[in-house]
């Protein structure tokens, strides 16, 4: 019996690390600088209670991927990457050669730590490389160069059998055809994975206060459509076309973590701020953690876990989700799953309607997927469906 996520759509586990050597002015994800050592035994014990109470709520499962994001996770010692691969295995069950991801940033990278995560289990690595531009990379807050970046990517080639690297582009002042060259210029670098991110101004970070304050423009309306527009294009003719919105990936090398995801499939999450989504006695259970690290790991000593929140969804709400992640692959959705999980159908004469006005295209005769035009207002489209 295969126990693995509802639907054969995985089971995934992330673990999240929630620290970074500097605060990005864009980030609004759950990062913290100290300007302390971390105590990783500490934290690498915390997880492994973490995960023994995970255990509990989902049974025993069989693991599709596991994927250790961020925060900075290359800043993780490879003894505690191993601590946290090995209670992962010894609480579900682990089959050879699963995807095992892991963040890592140019400027923490260095070999012998790679060889260290490498002989952990890690077999893939996602690389925050951002730009193929010094200036813009200056202007990003990142702290490597252009230079630093080739390198992490020719010694993670080396030493993973796997590797993706993330690039953010609509930045300030940023052109069609520049961005054309330098993404030209990542694919030749790449393996067979690409991130490629638009940047979006998210409220409370410095970003947003310069952008409020009109000192930091960037491409927006039909600019940022352009942009999105050649990105489809220019990836596709070099045999990396788009998966899913902003992720590329040559036939086979799509990442399974994130297909458990948009699949909507079910994973747990530890760590600080750490999501999760399970099936537990038929109900779909979403998790969240307390995202300060040490609030954190004081209360998972205390208590065995870090969750905050809990909610526990209703079938409509799961119906939901599973269009607003869904709709973003190119595989698009099977309408009969969504029927299996709301017990109703999607109107059908809302989607006829979605298709002549050309934003959704059948495939087949259950599955839907958004057209180029219909993932520019991706949200709209949902909204429809779902109503
Ligand atoms: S490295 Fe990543 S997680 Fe850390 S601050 Fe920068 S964008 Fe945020």
């Amino acid at each position: 019996m295969n126990h693995s996520g509802k639907d054969g759509t995985g089971f995934g586990v992330y673990v999240h690390w929630p620290f970074c050597m500097a605060k990005c002015p864009y980030c609004d994800f759950n990062s913290h600088v100290r300007h302390h050592a971390v105590d990783q035994p500490r934290f690498a014990a915390a997880f492994a209670r973490e995960i023994a109470e995970m255990r509990e709520r989902t049974g025993h499962r069989t693991v599709s991927s596991i994927f250790l994001g961020g925060g900075t996770p290359s800043l993780m010692q490879p003894e505690t990457v191993a601590s946290v691969l090995n209670e992962i295995a010894a609480n579900w069950h682990v089959p050879d050669n699963i995807e095992i991801t892991l963040e890592a940033n140019p400027t923490s990278v260095e070999a012998e730590r790679f060889r260290g995560y490498h002989a952990a289990g890690v077999n893939r690595v996602s690389l925050g490389v951002q730009a193929l531009n010094d200036r813009d990379l200056r202007r990003l807050g990142r702290m490597h160069s252009v230079e630093e970046a080739l390198a992490a990517i020719k010694l993670a080639r080396d030493i993973f059998p796997r590797l993706s690297f993330d690039l953010i582009y609509a930045r300030p002042e940023q052109t069609v055809e520049a961005w054309r060259e330098e993404l030209v210029k990542a694919i030749s670098y790449a393996a067979d994975h690409l991130s490629l991110y638009q940047l979006t101004i998210e409220e409370g970070t410095p970003f947003y206060n310069l952008w409020k304050a009109g000192k930091l423009i960037t491409p927006d309306g039909d600019d940022a459509a352009a942009l999105y527009a050649d990105t489809q294009e220019t990836t596709a003719r070099h045999g990396l076309p788009a998966y899913e919105i902003s992720n590329h990936a040559a036939p086979g090398a799509e990442s399974q973590h994130n297909l458990v995801y948009w699949r909507y499939g079910e994973y747990v999450g530890v760590g600080p701020g750490a999501h999760g989504r399970f099936v537990e006695n038929g109900t779909r259970t979403v998790t969240i953690t307390e995202r300060h690290p040490e609030t954190w790991i004081e209360k998972v000593e205390t208590v065995g876990h870090g969750i905050v929140e809990e909610e526990f969804l209703t079938h409509e709400q799961e119906g939901d989700e599973f269009l607003l992640m869904g709709l973003r692959l190119v595989e698009g959705i099977d309408l009969a799953r969504y029927e299996r999980l709301t017990g109703h159908s999607v109107r059908e004469s809302r989607v006829i309607s979605l298709a002549e006005q050309g934003l959704v295209e059948y495939i087949g005769n259950s599955r839907i997927r958004t057209t180029p035009q219909g993932a520019i207002v991706l949200n709209a489209v949902i909204a429809e469906l779902a109503a």
